[in-house]
């Protein structure tokens, strides 16, 4: 039998046991109509009565995703990784009855590796991931190196010792995480970013500096800014090759064919050209098209030499940066082999799709290398819609509620609800889903966004509300109205508007006044988890630790707006970093401390702005 149905089936076997105490009498099969040949075509019937019946799909993917949506169905939830994430009821095998058709909303559900992780998070995340509705996985750059750098090193936390990594072990964990995507049959997603530097020898997995000198053919490779030809900043993968050059892009497309070719796990291979911005080409020949015009011509190039090859894999190309401004005369000719990937990094997360100003929709003009991007998110959908207009393929968002934001929302609640709009909003706009790029230890506040993330691109008739009365209620059992409201207090009190830093207060703020006494009257008598389960107590133990995290640094920025002496303030923020730092390994699953001490140093930081003028 295949892996994954053989995999479903030891699901159900497994949870049908811990609901009923027996065997599950429900078979799993694959034999609906396989839609065309399309790899993401989901269909799954689940008929079951009193504990028997029939899940049957029209791939391996579906079965699995159908069998955890039946159990859905019957009471059990997954609101994190792990055993301590799961709520599984009691019943018996008679009371188990479900009638429907699994047939997801969004083609496009995934997940994007990012953050600081250890091998054991990724593994987690991409078990939970089918639980919660999601159906791909994308591990960046050939490796993922410099995501389980960041964990294993722990530079950002001077309580952890720096452990061991060497590139055999990460080779090992990837292949390791390849094996249990497979596993699932899940979509995955490859590479993106670092071909510009295979070109010229170096496997990139991440954003690391080099002093390294090139030879002149290479050197001649590079992109030409302000009449030199060097890496940018230092950093190869951020570094533009010069498009114009015919050897370039056939490099280019070679090193994507070849990948294709010995890859052929891979079912979406991405191709990106080099990460920041402003670092364009400035050459005669590369001067007189677009950097989309180059780009076009590789990625027809790419789809001529997998043709050759007789490889399916898809191609994935990306909107990004100098690649907003669709070409104006190259044209994708084969649009079957490709899938469009619209990333507006730069967009603000506190303004949803549907709510993006008109005022913002036209399309800015382009200036290489003297572009400032702004945050309004109708500046991107412009882009969108213009690109919409030359290819008519499939796509999706690439986007990342999650990445920052979810640190900056202190409540969690704010960036949910925005990235639930969003999600609602993909169909009207023309995108078929959402790859979230995000940090992989989004559990912190809370798992809300996260897990919504999942229930709305999969369930299309679930509101906003809904979700939210399923995550609460799971997570927090009988407590759930004492969660809701510590996290709509912080969300009204220390708001995301403040935070996200669209709105830097500056004076005095009566609520952080209110929310500081709050919090701490919370942190002293917090919730006493009495006849609950684990998942419950876990969620309040890392409400709890929400409370104090938040108090500490509410309690440093109101020592600034009352211009408290400098040493109060440094001694108050060191003690907010080592109560972090200090017990990071206990909540090392939920909240990625990489991240936690970036953005909300940022937040601080910038509370500074505006009320020491002379800093
Ligand atoms: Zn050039």
């Amino acid at each position: 039998m295949k892996r994954t149905l053989l995999f479903a089936i030891e699901e159900l076997n497994k949870y049908t046991r811990m609901i009923t105490g027996k065997d599950s009498r429900v078979s799993v099969s694959v034999d609906r109509e396989n839609g065309a040949g399309d790899i993401f075509y989901e269909n799954c019937e689940i008929s079951i009565e009193r504990g028997e019946g029939t899940i049957a799909a029209n791939c391996e993917r579906a079965a699995l995703l159908g069998v955890y949506a039946y159990l859905r169905e019957v009471g059990c939830r997954f609101v994190r990784p792990g055993k301590r994430g799961e709520i599984i009821p009691e019943k018996n095998a008679e009371e188990l009855s479900a009638h429907f058709v699994f047939s997801p909303e969004n083609r496009h559900r995934g997940i994007t590796i990012e953050g600081a992780v250890s091998v054991e998070n990724v593994l987690e995340i991409i078990d939970w991931a089918p639980k919660a509705g999601f159906n791909s996985y994308f591990t960046q750059f050939t490796t993922s190196y410099e995501f389980f750098e960041r964990w294993y090193k722990h530079k950002s936390n001077p309580f952890l010792e720096e452990e061991e990594l060497s590139d055999e072990d990460v080779r090992r964990y990837f292949a390791e995480i390849v094996s249990e995507i497979k596993k699932r049959s899940m979509i995955y997603h490859a590479v993106g970013h670092g071909w510009t530097t295979l070109c010229i020898g170096i496997d990139c997995n991440g954003w690391s500096e080099t002093e390294e000198d090139l030879s002149e053919e290479k050197k001649a490779m590079l992109a030409e800014i302000n009449g030199e030809r060097k890496f940018y900043k230092n950093k190869p993968l951020n570094t533009n090759l010069c498009y114009s050059s015919e050897k370039v892009r056939e490099a280019l497309s070679d090193k994507v064919a070849e990948y294709a070719e010995t890859h052929p796990e891979v079912d979406v291979l991405h191709f990106w050209l080099a990460d920041d911005f402003n670092n364009v080409c400035e050459c005669e020949e590369c001067k007189k098209r677009s950097v989309s015009d180059h780009y076009v011509k590789i990625l027809n190039r790419i789809d001529e030499k997998l043709t050759e090859k007789r490889l399916d894999t898809k191609i994935c190309f990306l909107v990004y940066f100098d690649l907003y401004w669709p070409p104006d005369r190259e044209k994708i000719k084969n649009e079957n082999r490709f899938i469009m990937m619209f990333a507006p990094i730069f967009r603000s997360y506190l303004q949803p799709f549907a709510k993006a100003s008109e005022a913002d929709s036209a399309v800015m003009e382009y200036r290489r290398n003297k572009i400032e991007y702004p945050r309004s998110t109708g500046t991107y959908l412009a882009f969108l819609r213009e690109w919409k207009k030359v290819f008519k393929g499939d796509s999706f968002d690439f986007d990342y509620h999650l990445m920052w934001d979810i640190n900056r929302d202190f409540s969690g609640e704010t960036i949910a609800e925005v990235l639930y709009d969003d999600i609602r909003s993909l169909k009207g706009i023309g995108l078929n889903g959402l790859i979230s790029c995000q940090i992989q230890r989004a559990f912190y506040p809370n798992g809300f966004a996260f897990y919504l993330m999942g229930r709305a691109l999969t369930d299309g008739r679930l509101s906003f509300a809904d979700i939210r009365e399923e995550y609460y209620s799971a997570a927090y059992g009988k407590y759930a109205p004492q969660a809701k409201e510590i996290y709509e207090t912080i969300k009204n009190k220390v708001g995301f508007a403040y935070t996200g830093g669209e709105k830097c207060a500056s004076g005095t703020n009566p609520d952080l006044f209110s929310a500081l006494a709050y919090l701490k009257l919370k942190e002293e008598n917090f919730i006493e988890a009495k006849d609950c389960n684990e998942t419950v107590k876990e969620s309040l133990k890392i409400l709890h630790f929400v409370v104090s995290n938040v108090y500490r640094a509410v309690k440093v920025i109101v020592l600034k707006e009352e211009n408290a002496p400098r040493e109060e303030i440094e001694k108050a923020d060191a003690e907010r970093k080592n109560y972090f730092n200090s017990r990071e390994l206990e909540f090392q699953p939920y909240a990625d401390g990489f991240y936690v001490n970036m953005i909300v140093d940022g937040i601080i930081e910038a509370k500074a702005v505006g009320i020491y003028a002379d800093e």
